[in-house]
């Protein structure tokens, strides 16, 4: 039979009611014939109250610990989601990771999936099991401990299913029916897309739509794998609902800018006098990389009697292990600077869109925009489909809906 993967985030499933109704809509698809794979997230708000008692119990957090606590919110959610389908004489079995068994590097908390195999959940369908109800997020290390996949790591779990089983599609159901201009909860003028490419899917996700994890759609593109993300609150069930991420030639019309994203977890971090001499730069980011510290945009001031500042943004969590890395660097003398400046009241602002391979003036029209309303920008990057800029986080808001009104970007192309 035909293999459908559909994956029910954390408010679709918050409790027993949603559950109840997500189970209704899993029963549809198997009344259509086909074998389905749910992928589920814990219940909303249950992940991060986990996240919480870790950090309370303990500053210093074993990260293998971290995960035997907080993948076990999708535990809850997969044995419910399977008793409620038997409840409707669904034949139905809740999977966790390790029972898959979803295998994974050992990197705890942000764990990447190596292998999904199929064999034991295709025995289990061969023997009349409909639904395999699987937590997300989690897995299973080489060395046998649980994994977990970073956050929002469902979308991962749910893509990857869906390319190891070759399934029909991949159906994201969340609290948004679909891929918007911009977070809808912020900009009210957003408007839906029908489709969106994944080359400007993986942008937006990578630069803070968290709509899809990154990684879920590095594999949808990688595998092929039809990608729809759609609400869990219609009744309606529809093949046209929601949004299709797909290959950018299925794309018939388009905007130059086709989104508006925001992070609002991203710090400005500037070394005061460095020396402006070549090997600097790799002295600093060779440590920043061992350290793990994730290095988005990078700015070299103008240099003064040979020495320079350099500035740099990074997720506001690895601002200590940054600081820790440069001041060992500076201790073990690699590396001389006067002083480490950390500014972690700043956001990132994007805009995204493959019309800009062959447009010029976006980045013009973006900072005429931000200028008209004040908005200063200490940052900039870009690449061939975005320009990204970091401003005073007060600002996001308004840079964003700015933004989107700019770029016209609640007119169709
Ligand atoms: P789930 O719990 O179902 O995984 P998430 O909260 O992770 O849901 O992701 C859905 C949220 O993503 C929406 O509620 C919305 O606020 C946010 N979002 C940010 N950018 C976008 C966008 N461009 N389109 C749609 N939703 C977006
Ligand atoms: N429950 C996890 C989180 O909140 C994974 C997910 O929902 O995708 O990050
Ligand atoms: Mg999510």
């Amino acid at each position: 039979m035909p293999v459908l993967v559909m994956k029910f985030g954390g408010t679709s499933v918050a409790n027993l009611d949603r559950i109840a109704r997500a189970a209704k809509r899993i029963a549809v698809e198997v009344s259509r014939g086909y074998d389905v794979i749910v992928i589920v997230s814990a219940m909303s708000g249950k992940t991060n109250e986990l996240v919480g008692w870790v950090n309370e119990t303990s500053n210093l957090y074993d990260a293998r610990e971290y995960d035997a606590v907080v993948s076990s919110g999708e535990n809850v959610t997969a044995g419910l989601m399977a008793l409620r389908l038997q409840q409707m004489d669904v034949p139905a079995r809740s999977w966790q990771g390790w029972q898959v068994p979803l295998k994974t590097t050992s990197a705890h908390g942000s764990a990447r999936i190596e292998e999904i195999p199929t064999d034991n959940m295709m025995a289990k369908f061969g023997e009349g099991m409909r639904v395999a109800v699987v937590a997300g997020f989690q897995g299973v290390s080489p060395e046998g401990r649980i994994t977990t996949l970073g956050r929002g790591g469902s979308d991962t779990t749910a893509v990857a299913f869906a390319a190891a089983f070759d399934a029909e599609r991949c159906d994201i159901y969340t609290d948004v029916d679909g891929v918007y201009t911009t977070d809808p909860r912020i900009e009210s003028k957003a408007r839906k897309l029908d489709k969106i490419a994944f080359e400007e899917m993986l942008e937006l996700a990578s630069l803070g739509a968290k709509v899809l994890q990154t990684r879920s759609v590095e594999l949808a593109m990688r595998y092929d794998v039809k990608l729809r993300v759609l609400s869990s609150f219609e009744d309606e069930m529809s093949d046209q609902a929601g949004t299709l991420v797909c290959g950018e030639d299925e794309i018939v019309e388009n905007n130059v800018v086709s989104g508006v994203a925001y992070s609002r977890d991203e710090a400005k971090m500037t070394l005061v006098s460095v020396a402006d001499r070549p090997g600097i730069a790799a002295t600093i980011f060779g440590t920043l990389s061992d350290a793990g510290v994730l290095v988005d945009m990078i700015v070299q001031n103008i240099s003064e009697e040979g020495r320079t500042d350099m500035t740099f943004s990074c997720p506001t969590d690895q601002v200590a292990r940054a600081e820790k890395a440069m001041f060992e660097a500076k201790e073990a003398g690699s590396l001389n600077y006067a002083e480490m400046i950390a500014d972690t009241d700043v956001a990132k602002i994007s805009v995204v869109g493959i019309g800009m391979r062959s447009h010029t003036g976006v980045a013009a029209k973006m900072f005429d925009c931000l200028s008209r309303e004040g908005i200063n920008i200490k940052v900039i990057t870009t690449s061939e489909i975005k320009i990204s800029v970091l401003v005073d986080r007060k600002y996001m808001e308004l840079a964003v809906q700015a933004l989107h009104d700019a770029f016209e970007l609640d007119k169709a192309a």
